[in-house]
Protein backbone atom coordinates (compact mmCIF):
# COMPACT_ATOMS: atom_id res chain seq x y z
CA UNK A 1 0.00 0.00 0.00
CA UNK A 2 1.29 3.23 -1.12
CA UNK A 3 2.20 5.80 2.06
CA UNK A 4 0.22 8.66 2.49
CA UNK A 5 1.76 12.19 2.40
CA UNK A 6 2.45 13.23 5.90
CA UNK A 7 0.99 16.71 5.28
CA UNK A 8 -1.90 14.94 4.47
CA UNK A 9 -2.06 13.18 7.18
CA UNK A 10 -1.55 15.70 9.35
CA UNK A 11 -4.15 18.03 7.48
CA UNK A 12 -1.88 20.80 7.04
CA UNK A 13 -0.10 22.72 4.30
CA UNK A 14 2.97 21.84 2.84
CA UNK A 15 4.59 25.32 4.39
CA UNK A 16 3.10 24.91 7.65
CA UNK A 17 4.90 26.02 10.53
CA UNK A 18 6.11 24.12 13.75
CA UNK A 19 3.16 25.22 15.98
CA UNK A 20 0.63 24.46 13.32
CA UNK A 21 1.83 20.84 13.10
CA UNK A 22 2.28 20.62 16.22
CA UNK A 23 -1.22 21.73 16.77
CA UNK A 24 -2.31 19.15 13.97
CA UNK A 25 -0.79 16.11 15.20
CA UNK A 26 -2.06 17.24 18.76
CA UNK A 27 -5.71 16.73 17.40
CA UNK A 28 -5.19 13.70 15.92
CA UNK A 29 -3.58 11.92 18.57
CA UNK A 30 -6.18 12.98 20.69
CA UNK A 31 -9.24 11.71 18.25
CA UNK A 32 -7.14 8.46 17.37
CA UNK A 33 -6.13 7.83 21.17
CA UNK A 34 -6.14 4.03 21.62
CA UNK A 35 -8.09 4.64 25.08
CA UNK A 36 -10.58 6.24 23.35
CA UNK A 37 -11.00 4.02 20.65
CA UNK A 38 -10.58 0.49 21.95
CA UNK A 39 -10.29 -2.51 19.74
CA UNK A 40 -10.42 -0.05 16.52
CA UNK A 41 -8.21 -1.02 14.39
CA UNK A 42 -8.49 1.71 11.91
CA UNK A 43 -8.17 4.20 14.57
CA UNK A 44 -4.97 2.44 15.91
CA UNK A 45 -3.60 2.63 12.09
CA UNK A 46 -4.10 6.39 11.97
CA UNK A 47 -3.15 7.21 15.67
CA UNK A 48 0.61 5.35 14.42
CA UNK A 49 0.44 7.15 11.28
CA UNK A 50 -0.14 10.69 12.87
CA UNK A 51 2.62 9.74 15.07
CA UNK A 52 5.29 8.97 11.99
CA UNK A 53 4.17 11.83 10.08
CA UNK A 54 4.76 13.87 13.10
CA UNK A 55 8.12 12.19 13.73
CA UNK A 56 9.36 13.18 10.66
CA UNK A 57 7.84 16.89 10.30
CA UNK A 58 8.70 18.14 13.84
CA UNK A 59 12.36 17.50 13.18
CA UNK A 60 13.48 20.25 10.70
CA UNK A 61 16.35 17.82 9.59
CA UNK A 62 13.88 15.05 8.75
CA UNK A 63 11.48 17.12 7.35
CA UNK A 64 13.63 19.19 4.85
CA UNK A 65 14.71 15.41 3.80
CA UNK A 66 11.42 14.72 3.26
CA UNK A 67 10.08 17.62 1.09
CA UNK A 68 12.71 16.86 -0.70
CA UNK A 69 13.33 12.89 -1.69
CA UNK A 70 9.57 12.20 0.04
CA UNK A 71 8.74 9.08 1.39
CA UNK A 72 12.72 7.30 0.01
CA UNK A 73 14.10 9.67 2.27
CA UNK A 74 13.92 8.04 5.85
CA UNK A 75 13.89 4.32 4.13
CA UNK A 76 17.34 3.80 5.52
CA UNK A 77 17.13 5.65 8.78
CA UNK A 78 19.22 3.94 11.65
CA UNK A 79 16.13 4.19 13.47
CA UNK A 80 15.62 0.43 13.28
CA UNK A 81 14.18 0.51 9.52
CA UNK A 82 13.14 4.10 9.49
CA UNK A 83 9.54 5.15 9.97
CA UNK A 84 8.49 2.36 7.66
CA UNK A 85 4.73 1.56 9.14
CA UNK A 86 5.65 -0.60 11.97
CA UNK A 87 8.71 1.23 12.72
CA UNK A 88 7.03 3.20 15.90
CA UNK A 89 5.68 1.04 19.13
CA UNK A 90 3.52 2.76 21.16
CA UNK A 91 6.27 3.28 23.56
CA UNK A 92 7.72 5.74 21.29
CA UNK A 93 4.50 7.61 20.82
CA UNK A 94 3.52 8.00 24.10
CA UNK A 95 7.22 9.22 24.77
CA UNK A 96 6.35 12.10 22.50
CA UNK A 97 3.52 13.27 24.73
CA UNK A 98 6.24 14.84 27.06
CA UNK A 99 6.81 17.33 24.32
CA UNK A 100 3.71 18.00 22.87
CA UNK A 101 1.59 18.56 25.94
CA UNK A 102 3.53 19.80 28.06
CA UNK A 103 4.71 17.79 30.81
CA UNK A 104 2.10 14.82 31.67
CA UNK A 105 -0.02 13.69 28.95
CA UNK A 106 -4.15 14.93 28.58
CA UNK A 107 -5.22 11.34 28.21
CA UNK A 108 -5.82 10.76 32.14
CA UNK A 109 -7.51 13.96 32.05
CA UNK A 110 -9.57 13.27 28.86
CA UNK A 111 -10.66 9.99 29.46
CA UNK A 112 -9.51 8.94 33.16
CA UNK A 113 -12.63 8.93 35.47
CA UNK A 114 -13.66 12.45 36.09
CA UNK A 115 -10.43 14.01 36.77
CA UNK A 116 -9.10 17.67 35.73
CA UNK A 117 -6.77 17.76 32.93
CA UNK A 118 -3.44 19.97 32.68
CA UNK A 119 -0.67 20.48 34.71
CA UNK A 120 2.58 19.28 35.31
CA UNK A 121 3.93 17.22 37.34
CA UNK A 122 0.66 14.82 36.34
CA UNK A 123 1.61 10.96 35.83
CA UNK A 124 -0.10 8.93 33.34
CA UNK A 125 -0.42 5.41 35.13
CA UNK A 126 0.59 2.64 32.36
CA UNK A 127 -0.28 -1.25 32.69
CA UNK A 128 2.44 -3.71 32.64
CA UNK A 129 2.88 -5.20 29.38
CA UNK A 130 2.24 -9.22 29.63
CA UNK A 131 3.60 -12.05 27.66
CA UNK A 132 1.89 -15.38 26.76
CA UNK A 133 3.01 -17.96 24.01
CA UNK A 134 0.52 -19.53 21.54
CA UNK A 135 1.25 -22.58 20.02
CA UNK A 136 0.72 -23.48 16.14
CA UNK A 137 1.01 -26.01 14.13
CA UNK A 138 2.26 -25.87 10.65
CA UNK A 139 -1.20 -25.66 8.76
CA UNK A 140 -1.71 -22.48 10.92
CA UNK A 141 1.44 -21.18 10.39
CA UNK A 142 1.07 -21.77 6.74
CA UNK A 143 -2.98 -20.12 6.33
CA UNK A 144 -2.49 -17.62 9.42
CA UNK A 145 -4.75 -18.45 12.04
CA UNK A 146 -7.08 -16.83 14.20
CA UNK A 147 -6.61 -17.65 17.73
CA UNK A 148 -8.72 -16.77 21.08
CA UNK A 149 -7.13 -16.85 23.86
CA UNK A 150 -8.49 -16.38 27.69
CA UNK A 151 -5.36 -14.23 28.71
CA UNK A 152 -5.64 -13.92 32.59
CA UNK A 153 -4.48 -10.40 33.28
CA UNK A 154 -5.43 -7.29 34.97
CA UNK A 155 -8.42 -5.75 33.68
CA UNK A 156 -10.77 -2.40 34.62
CA UNK A 157 -12.69 -2.86 37.42
CA UNK A 158 -16.45 -2.85 36.16
CA UNK A 159 -17.91 -2.01 39.32
CA UNK A 160 -16.03 1.27 39.76
CA UNK A 161 -15.42 1.77 35.82
CA UNK A 162 -12.03 1.93 36.66
CA UNK A 163 -11.76 5.00 38.70
CA UNK A 164 -11.64 3.41 41.78
CA UNK A 165 -14.32 5.40 43.75
CA UNK A 166 -17.57 4.52 44.97
CA UNK A 167 -19.06 6.80 43.37
CA UNK A 168 -18.65 10.27 41.39
CA UNK A 169 -19.19 12.02 44.67
CA UNK A 170 -16.33 10.03 46.46
CA UNK A 171 -13.77 11.81 44.64
CA UNK A 172 -12.51 15.01 46.00
CA UNK A 173 -9.81 17.67 44.59
CA UNK A 174 -6.70 16.99 46.52
CA UNK A 175 -6.14 19.50 48.99
CA UNK A 176 -2.45 20.08 48.57
CA UNK A 177 -2.25 20.54 44.84
CA UNK A 178 -5.53 21.71 43.75
CA UNK A 179 -6.28 19.21 41.32
CA UNK A 180 -2.65 19.81 39.12
CA UNK A 181 -1.27 16.86 40.53
CA UNK A 182 1.95 19.16 40.93
CA UNK A 183 3.46 21.02 43.85
CA UNK A 184 5.73 24.01 43.87
CA UNK A 185 8.05 25.26 46.22
CA UNK A 186 9.97 28.41 46.16
CA UNK A 187 13.27 28.40 47.89
CA UNK A 188 15.66 31.26 47.84
CA UNK A 189 19.21 30.56 46.94
CA UNK A 190 21.99 32.83 46.16
CA UNK A 191 20.81 33.08 42.67
CA UNK A 192 17.09 34.70 43.97
CA UNK A 193 14.40 32.55 44.30
CA UNK A 194 14.03 28.90 42.44
CA UNK A 195 11.02 27.49 42.20
CA UNK A 196 10.81 23.90 41.32
CA UNK A 197 7.72 21.53 40.33
CA UNK A 198 7.04 17.96 41.62
CA UNK A 199 4.52 15.60 41.81
CA UNK A 200 2.33 15.89 44.57
CA UNK A 201 2.91 13.33 47.19
CA UNK A 202 -0.65 13.08 48.61
CA UNK A 203 -2.59 12.50 45.47
CA UNK A 204 0.72 10.97 43.39
CA UNK A 205 0.03 13.32 40.84
CA UNK A 206 -3.33 12.62 39.96
CA UNK A 207 -5.06 15.38 41.22
CA UNK A 208 -7.73 13.87 42.93
CA UNK A 209 -8.18 11.80 46.03
CA UNK A 210 -10.82 9.09 46.61
CA UNK A 211 -12.99 9.69 49.88
CA UNK A 212 -14.59 6.24 49.71
CA UNK A 213 -13.28 3.58 47.44
CA UNK A 214 -14.78 1.15 45.40
CA UNK A 215 -15.40 -2.36 47.55
CA UNK A 216 -14.52 -4.58 44.43
CA UNK A 217 -11.05 -2.95 43.82
CA UNK A 218 -10.12 -1.33 46.75
CA UNK A 219 -9.56 1.98 44.72
CA UNK A 220 -7.19 0.40 42.34
CA UNK A 221 -9.45 1.08 39.03
CA UNK A 222 -8.18 -2.99 37.92
CA UNK A 223 -8.62 -6.25 38.91
CA UNK A 224 -7.65 -9.41 38.43
CA UNK A 225 -9.65 -11.08 35.50
CA UNK A 226 -9.78 -13.28 32.28
CA UNK A 227 -10.58 -11.26 28.51
CA UNK A 228 -10.95 -13.52 25.93
CA UNK A 229 -8.38 -11.81 23.17
CA UNK A 230 -8.78 -12.88 19.50
CA UNK A 231 -4.91 -12.73 18.04
CA UNK A 232 -4.66 -12.75 14.01
CA UNK A 233 -1.43 -14.50 13.78
CA UNK A 234 -0.37 -13.75 10.06
CA UNK A 235 0.52 -16.87 7.50
CA UNK A 236 4.66 -17.29 7.19
CA UNK A 237 5.37 -16.57 11.33
CA UNK A 238 8.23 -18.72 12.94
CA UNK A 239 9.37 -20.18 16.18
CA UNK A 240 10.70 -17.19 18.27
CA UNK A 241 8.97 -14.63 16.40
CA UNK A 242 6.92 -11.66 18.46
CA UNK A 243 3.57 -10.09 17.70
CA UNK A 244 2.82 -7.12 19.65
CA UNK A 245 -0.70 -5.92 20.45
CA UNK A 246 -1.43 -2.51 21.95
CA UNK A 247 -3.37 -1.55 24.54
CA UNK A 248 -3.91 -5.41 25.29
CA UNK A 249 -1.63 -5.83 28.32
CA UNK A 250 -2.66 -5.08 31.77
CA UNK A 251 -5.17 -2.48 32.50
CA UNK A 252 -3.69 0.60 34.48
CA UNK A 253 -4.76 1.80 37.67
CA UNK A 254 -7.73 4.34 37.59
CA UNK A 255 -7.83 4.88 33.83
CA UNK A 256 -4.29 5.12 33.15
CA UNK A 257 -2.86 3.57 29.56
CA UNK A 258 -2.93 -0.13 28.97
CA UNK A 259 0.12 -2.10 28.65
CA UNK A 260 1.04 -4.02 25.32
CA UNK A 261 0.58 -7.75 24.82
CA UNK A 262 3.31 -9.48 23.45
CA UNK A 263 2.93 -12.65 22.08
CA UNK A 264 5.38 -15.51 21.68
CA UNK A 265 5.32 -17.81 18.72
CA UNK A 266 5.87 -21.56 18.98
CA UNK A 267 5.94 -24.45 16.57
CA UNK A 268 4.29 -27.47 17.19
CA UNK A 269 6.51 -29.88 15.04
CA UNK A 270 4.88 -31.79 12.52
CA UNK A 271 4.61 -35.41 12.27
CA UNK A 272 5.84 -36.00 9.06
CA UNK A 273 6.93 -32.39 7.61
CA UNK A 274 9.76 -30.67 8.67
CA UNK A 275 10.03 -27.03 7.83
CA UNK A 276 12.82 -25.13 6.26
CA UNK A 277 12.66 -21.22 6.45
CA UNK A 278 9.51 -20.99 3.80
CA UNK A 279 9.85 -24.35 2.59
CA UNK A 280 8.91 -27.79 3.90
CA UNK A 281 10.79 -30.98 3.75
CA UNK A 282 9.15 -34.55 2.95
CA UNK A 283 11.57 -37.74 3.75
CA UNK A 284 9.78 -39.87 1.25
CA UNK A 285 10.83 -43.51 1.14
CA UNK A 286 10.09 -46.01 -1.85
CA UNK A 287 11.38 -49.45 -2.23
CA UNK A 288 13.84 -50.03 -4.56
CA UNK A 289 11.93 -52.09 -7.31
CA UNK A 290 9.18 -49.07 -7.12
CA UNK A 291 12.62 -47.14 -7.90
CA UNK A 292 13.15 -49.21 -10.86
CA UNK A 293 9.94 -49.54 -12.23
CA UNK A 294 8.47 -45.87 -11.30
CA UNK A 295 5.20 -45.79 -9.47
CA UNK A 296 2.52 -42.95 -7.99
CA UNK A 297 2.29 -42.32 -4.64
CA UNK A 298 0.86 -40.20 -2.00
CA UNK A 299 2.40 -37.95 -0.16
CA UNK A 300 1.37 -35.25 3.05
CA UNK A 301 1.69 -31.72 2.13
CA UNK A 302 -0.14 -28.79 4.21
CA UNK A 303 -2.81 -28.76 2.17
CA UNK A 304 -3.71 -32.09 1.87
CA UNK A 305 -2.51 -35.15 0.29
CA UNK A 306 -0.55 -34.59 -3.18
CA UNK A 307 0.39 -37.64 -5.82
CA UNK A 308 3.39 -37.47 -7.50
CA UNK A 309 4.72 -39.56 -10.29
CA UNK A 310 8.18 -41.51 -9.46
CA UNK A 311 9.76 -41.84 -12.61
CA UNK A 312 11.11 -45.18 -13.71
CA UNK A 313 14.95 -45.30 -13.29
CA UNK A 314 14.87 -43.17 -9.83
CA UNK A 315 17.66 -42.55 -8.12
CA UNK A 316 17.59 -42.43 -4.42
CA UNK A 317 18.93 -38.55 -2.97
CA UNK A 318 16.41 -37.00 -5.92
CA UNK A 319 14.84 -34.37 -4.93
CA UNK A 320 11.33 -33.41 -6.40
CA UNK A 321 10.03 -30.24 -6.10
CA UNK A 322 6.14 -29.33 -5.18
CA UNK A 323 5.68 -25.57 -6.10
CA UNK A 324 4.07 -23.38 -4.24
CA UNK A 325 3.30 -26.29 -1.32
CA UNK A 326 5.83 -24.58 1.66
CA UNK A 327 4.95 -21.83 4.10
CA UNK A 328 4.45 -18.19 2.99
CA UNK A 329 6.47 -15.15 3.75
CA UNK A 330 5.32 -13.33 6.11
CA UNK A 331 3.05 -10.13 4.62
CA UNK A 332 4.16 -11.44 1.29
CA UNK A 333 2.70 -13.32 -1.67
CA UNK A 334 5.89 -15.36 -2.06
CA UNK A 335 5.45 -19.11 -0.89
CA UNK A 336 7.94 -21.16 -0.52
CA UNK A 337 7.95 -25.17 -1.84
CA UNK A 338 7.52 -28.72 -0.40
CA UNK A 339 10.61 -30.65 -1.16
CA UNK A 340 10.12 -34.34 -1.44
CA UNK A 341 13.49 -36.27 -0.80
CA UNK A 342 13.55 -39.77 -2.01
CA UNK A 343 15.11 -42.58 0.01
CA UNK A 344 15.24 -45.83 -1.87
CA UNK A 345 13.87 -48.55 1.07
CA UNK A 346 15.88 -51.54 1.12
CA UNK A 347 14.22 -54.56 2.47
CA UNK A 348 15.87 -56.10 5.75
CA UNK A 349 13.88 -59.45 6.19
CA UNK A 350 13.63 -61.60 3.28
CA UNK A 351 11.20 -64.59 2.85
CA UNK A 352 13.07 -67.64 0.89
CA UNK A 353 11.23 -67.00 -2.18
CA UNK A 354 12.24 -63.44 -2.30
CA UNK A 355 15.78 -64.14 -1.52
CA UNK A 356 15.72 -66.76 -4.31
CA UNK A 357 14.59 -64.29 -6.61
CA UNK A 358 16.88 -61.76 -5.67
CA UNK A 359 20.12 -63.99 -5.68
CA UNK A 360 18.91 -64.46 -9.81
CA UNK A 361 19.14 -60.71 -10.28
CA UNK A 362 22.33 -59.96 -8.23
CA UNK A 363 24.98 -61.06 -10.58
CA UNK A 364 22.94 -58.96 -13.72
CA UNK A 365 24.36 -56.62 -15.42
CA UNK A 366 21.78 -54.66 -15.34
CA UNK A 367 22.12 -54.37 -11.77
CA UNK A 368 25.57 -53.57 -11.89
CA UNK A 369 26.06 -49.56 -10.37
CA UNK A 370 27.33 -47.43 -13.27
CA UNK A 371 26.28 -43.68 -12.63
CA UNK A 372 26.70 -41.84 -15.56
CA UNK A 373 27.77 -38.11 -16.48
CA UNK A 374 24.16 -37.42 -15.90
CA UNK A 375 23.62 -38.45 -12.55
CA UNK A 376 23.57 -35.40 -10.22
CA UNK A 377 25.87 -35.57 -7.03
CA UNK A 378 25.74 -35.49 -3.70
CA UNK A 379 26.93 -31.55 -3.88
CA UNK A 380 24.83 -31.02 -7.02
CA UNK A 381 21.45 -31.79 -4.61
CA UNK A 382 22.66 -30.10 -2.26
CA UNK A 383 23.19 -26.51 -3.52
CA UNK A 384 19.46 -27.49 -5.26
CA UNK A 385 18.26 -27.95 -1.84
CA UNK A 386 19.11 -24.30 -0.87
CA UNK A 387 18.51 -22.73 -4.07
ZN1 LIG B 1 -2.40 16.39 44.89
ZN1 LIG C 1 -13.61 -0.73 41.47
Amino acid sequence: MAKRDYYDILGVAKGADADEIKKAYRKMAIKYHPDKNQGDKEAEEKFKEAAEAYEVLSSPEKRQRYDQFGHAANASSPNGGGYGGQGMNMDDIFSQFGDIFGGGSPFEGFFGGGRQGGGAGRRVARGSNLRIKVRLTLEEIANGAEKKIKVNKQIVCKTCDGSGAKDKSSFQTCKTCGGSGAVRRVTNTILGQMQTTSTCPTCNGEGSTILSKCTVCHGDGVVRGEELITINVPAGVSEGMQLSMSGKGNAAPRGGVPGDLIILIEEVPHETLKRDGNNVIYDLHVNFVDATLGTTVEVPTIDGKAKIKIDPGTQGGKILRLKGKGVPEVNSYHRGDQLVHINIWTPKALSREERELLEKLQSSPNFKPNPGKNEKSFFDRMKEYFE
